[in-house]
């Protein structure tokens, strides 16, 4: 069988190895520590940092493709892959997505042709930059350039005071500061193009964040019209061909209140909101990363049940306000209607940590959603 390589080995590297195995390809995992949901998983695991040429020459003279699932490798070192085995999406792609100040002139560039802008913002490099901050872009959040994530590297800000606190807190990293939008509801739409140049989009997910940290995904969403989901997948479609991109990419939209839609950031690679194409789609996210890498033909993105995705972090095993991490009630859990339960396999369950998620699939999303307030209930989760 041919070998499949992934850079990295957290909960989405381990369901993209689910997927290829399925499919009877061998993956072999990259990551610095054995002991990690991808590597329990994966045929063989090289371990090594995501710089280190020696573990990178394993990966491709093993892989006939090697894929990431981690959006902040060094776009050096898939640079250097590509030398020697099909990587995918290009390091071009990667370092875009990167950099919140590459990704929004991105977006500002595909504007003609996707019809979508990003919030405005200025990027905050040096104290001459906060001075000449436009009023208008106050109230906002000032976000790290690069490697922020679940909310994690931003701070909101009302005053130029604030900014200069914010920005001086980060020690001085390259910044964006956007104006802090009116929010009605956020969607994400995945997407994936092939080699060859032909695209496929899910259809549009509305999630729901708690904490900086995604929630629900919801699909199909119960705000979301017609008309909006029709903008959001047009843009997406625009941005993958403009990008040139090979396997799946999310992006993530705003819409406002007045209705308009806003581009915020994109990733990579599967993505979160994502995770309920394994349960309700013909071809799930990740078995659709792994026919875009082998050049197999894309898969039918046709959902075939309503979904709601829970995401289930590390508090629930601290339900009961103890320090002892306790197993959830899984078989309370999995006798609520349509539920799938997914777990990653971390060894130690901490507040905040992403540990697993539940779908719950159904005739209709009322139904899914019903499932979704039990399965709260038994875990101790405000609905
Ligand atoms: P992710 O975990 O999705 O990668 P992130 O840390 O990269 O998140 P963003 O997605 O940019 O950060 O922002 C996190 C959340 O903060 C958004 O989902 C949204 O709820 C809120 N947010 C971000 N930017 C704005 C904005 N300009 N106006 C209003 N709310 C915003
Ligand atoms: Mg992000
Ligand atoms: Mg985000």
């Amino acid at each position: 069988p041919a070998w499949l390589g992934v850079m990295g080995g957290g909960q989405l590297g381990r369901m993209f190895v689910h997927a290829a195995q399925a499919m009877g390809y061998k993956v072999a995992v990259l990551e610095t520590t054995p002991d990690c949901p991808a590597g329990h998983a994966a045929d063989q695991l090289v371990t090594g940092g995501y710089g280190e040429r020696e573990a990178l020459d394993e990966l491709a003279s093993r892989c006939v493709a090697v894929t990431t699932e981690f959006e902040n490798v060094p776009a050096d070192s898939m640079a250097y892959l590509a030398e020697r085995t099909f990587v995918a999406p290009a390091s071009g792609c990667v370092s875009i997505a990167q950099d919140r100040v590459l990704e929004k002139r991105f977006f500002v560039e595909c504007a003609p042709g996707s019809s979508v802008m990003p919030a405005p913002h200025k990027v905050i490099a040096s104290i001459d930059d906060i001075a000449a901050i436009p009023d208008d872009l106050l109230p906002g959040i000032l976000k790290t350039a690069r490697m922020g994530y679940d909310g994690k590297g931003q701070v909101r800000v009302r005053t130029r005071e604030e900014v200069q606190a914010a920005f001086d807190a980060m020690k001085g990293v390259t910044c964006l500061l956007e104006k802090m939008l009116p929010l009605a509801y956020e969607v994400s739409v995945l997407t994936a193009r092939g080699l060859d140049g032909e695209s496929v989009v899910y259809p549009i997910a509305e999630n729901v964040h708690r904490d900086g940290i995604l929630f629900t995904t919801t699909v199909p969403g119960p705000n979301v019209s017609d008309d909006c989901a029709r903008r959001a997948q047009d843009a997406a479609r625009a941005m993958i061909a403009q990008l040139g991109y090979v396997g799946v990419l999310c992006i993530e939209f705003f819409v406002l209140q007045d209705g308009s839609l806003v581009v915020n950031e994109m990733a990579p690679r599967p993505h979160n909101s994502g995770h309920y194409t394994i349960d309700a789609c013909v071809t799930s996210q990740f078995a659709q990363q792994v026919r875009a890498m082998a050049r197999l033909p894309l898969g039918d993105v046709r959902q075939h049940s309503p979904a709601v995705m829970l995401n289930i972090l590390g508090d629930v095993w601290f339900e009961d306000g103890s320090d002892t991490a306790r197993e959830p009630a899984w078989e309370q859990v999995l006798a609520i209607p349509g539920a799938n339960l997914h777990l990653y396999g971390k060894v130690e369950a901490r507040r905040g940590r992403k540990m697993g998620h539940l779908t719950f699939v159904a005739p209709t999303l009322a139904d899914a959603q019903d499932s979704l307030r039990q399965a709260c209930a038994i875990l101790g989760i405000a609905p």
